[in-house]
């Protein structure tokens, strides 16, 4: 059992499971390898002067990968509940976890096969995001959202912001307290 599973590698989702991961929460991130960011060559990324999308993309898979997630390539077709927590059902064998977060991008055919409440996007291009409160749950309890499919401003900086605010939001409600994690230089 998984304590937070993460849809898609892109930067919203890798983001949130090097978060969840370098919590000590045990994490798996699965990922079809479609990411649209895989397109891009990014210079408005604060903190980075240029980077390719691919780069960026593998940067950020190898550092959720460092604090211990788990990276599995596979595409998901289905999540159901189950006797404890969701069961996510891939290409290659199923997963259970206690919290799910979808962080698909454009990807939507998951969310809308699995009935979790959509609403129309605002940001170009986007015609269908799913419905997230302020802490990126989604209707379905134990399922949250984060990034382009959360409807985010389609920029890697704000979408990996956002997965790693929703892994903040599921860690500190798995802790019953606020999680915070800095690192001190020495
Ligand atoms: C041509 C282009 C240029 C861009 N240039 C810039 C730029 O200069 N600066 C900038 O900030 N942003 C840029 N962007 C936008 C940026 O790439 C997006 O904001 C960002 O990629 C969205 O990240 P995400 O993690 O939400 O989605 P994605 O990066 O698309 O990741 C979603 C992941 O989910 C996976 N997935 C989907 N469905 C499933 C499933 N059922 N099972 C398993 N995995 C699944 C996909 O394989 C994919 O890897 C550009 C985008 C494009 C297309």
């Amino acid at each position: 059992m998984y304590d937070i599973l993460v849809i898609g590698a892109g930067p919203a989702g890798a983001s949130a499971a090097l978060i969840a991961a370098k919590s000590g929460k045990k994490t798996l991130l699965l990922d079809s390898n479609q990411s649209i960011t895989k397109k891009a060559w990014i210079e408005n990324h604060y903190g980075v002067r240029e980077i390719t999308g691919p780069a960026l993309v593998e940067l950020g898979q190898e550092q959720a990968k460092k604090f211990g997630a788990e990276l599995v390539q596979t595409k998901v077709e289905n999540i159901e509940k189950a006797s404890e927590g969701l069961r996510v059902d891939t290409e290659n064998g199923s997963f259970e976890a206690r919290h799910v977060i979808l962080a698909t991008g454009l990807f939507t055919d998951l969310a809308e096969k699995i009935g979790v409440q959509t609403k129309s996007g605002t940001e170009p291009r986007v015609k269908t995001i799913v419905d997230v409160d302020a802490l990126g749950k989604t209707s379905v309890e134990g399922i949250w959202a984060a990034g382009g499919i959360a409807g985010k401003s389609l920029h890697t900086i704000i979408v990996a912001g956002d997965g790693a605010n929703v892994a903040i939001n599921i860690i500190s409600e798995l802790n019953g307290e606020r999680y915070v994690d800095h690192d001190v230089l020495k």
